[in-house]
């Protein structure tokens, strides 16, 4: 069984529509993939539909911008409630946040003698109904002031074109998927920033205070030293220890589809929780 459990989507930041992920992916020979856009569903359903025809199973999932002692950190959801009002509440927050940032990073790239407008970013966005700097660097790369999506992230959207947008506090997050259904797992932790905030003690805190059920270890982020030390952090605190590419299509380099798996012992797990919180919604909600 080859279980890729995250991936984009052109609804956010990937550059592959559901339909194009869901057929790429079974022809990596994967036979459980994971969507995980960007503060948004809106890829879900189609992907489902694609993913009948194609005969690949398909998690919903959901890649949520949170915060932890101030400190991006990213937050998977599976199995969630698509329609669970809070919590579309709170995705349709960060994605205004999403939005606003994006003329105030076209302010500065200007200033910095590199001018860009918001229209030239949604021309390159199409689809997104999430929108990413990803999508400042696809415009960024039009104009010819970038190579590619590293360079414009390397030289300017992590530097002097850095504009700060609101996410949600992590606790409340994972809060917000439970409630809806779903089974939380953070995404690639000691990847970027999150390591600086994302200790062992740290992880020990988040399962006693919310009832976390996963990390994603697994990923480009993690050399093997961070894998190692992450498989043995997951199996002290009851971890399940997830895999995935956080493959974007042609958006980021060394993500193919299927470079990382969730084994199928992870994923049974995975499926129990998601069960569990479907179930515990349910009968809350009676
Ligand atoms: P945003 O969601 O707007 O905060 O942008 C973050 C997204 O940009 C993440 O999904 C990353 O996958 C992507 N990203 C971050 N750094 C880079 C990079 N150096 N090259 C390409 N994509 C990146
Ligand atoms: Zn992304
Ligand atoms: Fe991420
Ligand atoms: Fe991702």
């Amino acid at each position: 069984m080859r279980i890729d459990l995250h991936t984009h989507s052109n609804i956010s930041d990937g550059t592959d529509s559901p339909q194009e992920l869901i057929t790429a992916a079974a022809a990596a020979g994967l036979d459980v993939i994971g969507l995980a856009d960007h503060d948004t569903f809106d890829g879900i359903e189609i992907a489902r539909e694609q993913a009948d025809i194609e005969g690949i199973e398909l998690v919903a999932g959901i890649e949520i911008s949170a915060q932890y002692q101030g400190t991006s950190v990213h937050l998977l959801g599976y199995g969630c409630d698509q329609e669970d009002a809070p919590l579309l509440a709170e995705l349709a927050r960060i994605r205004e946040a999403r939005d606003n940032r994006v003329p105030r990073i076209c302010e500065k790239l200007t200033e910095l003698g590199l001018p860009l407008t918001v229209s030239q970013v949604q021309a390159q966005a199409r689809n997104a109904t999430s929108l990413g700097r990803p999508h400042v660097a696809d415009a960024m790369i039009a104009a010819g002031y970038v190579a590619d999506r590293q360079e414009a992230f390397d030289r300017y959207l992590q530097g002097p074109a850095r504009v700060r947008r609101y996410q949600v506090e992590l606790t409340q997050g994972i809060e917000l998927i439970h409630q809806a259904g779903g089974a939380a797992v953070i995404a690639h932790p000691w990847g970027r920033s999150a390591k600086e905030v994302l200790s062992a003690a740290a992880l020990a805190a988040l399962v006693a205070e919310t009832g976390l059920e996963g990390i994603e270890i697994e990923h480009q982020d993690h050399d093997e030293l961070a894998r190692r030390q992450l498989r043995r952090l997951a199996i002290e605190l009851g971890l399940i220890a997830t895999g995935a590419s956080d493959y974007h299509g042609r958006g980021k380099k060394n993500h193919e589809l299927g470079c990382n798996l969730t084994s199928p012992e992870a994923y049974r797990e995975l499926q129990q929780r998601m069960t569990a919180r479907a179930e515990a919604r349910k009968a809350w909600r009676r």
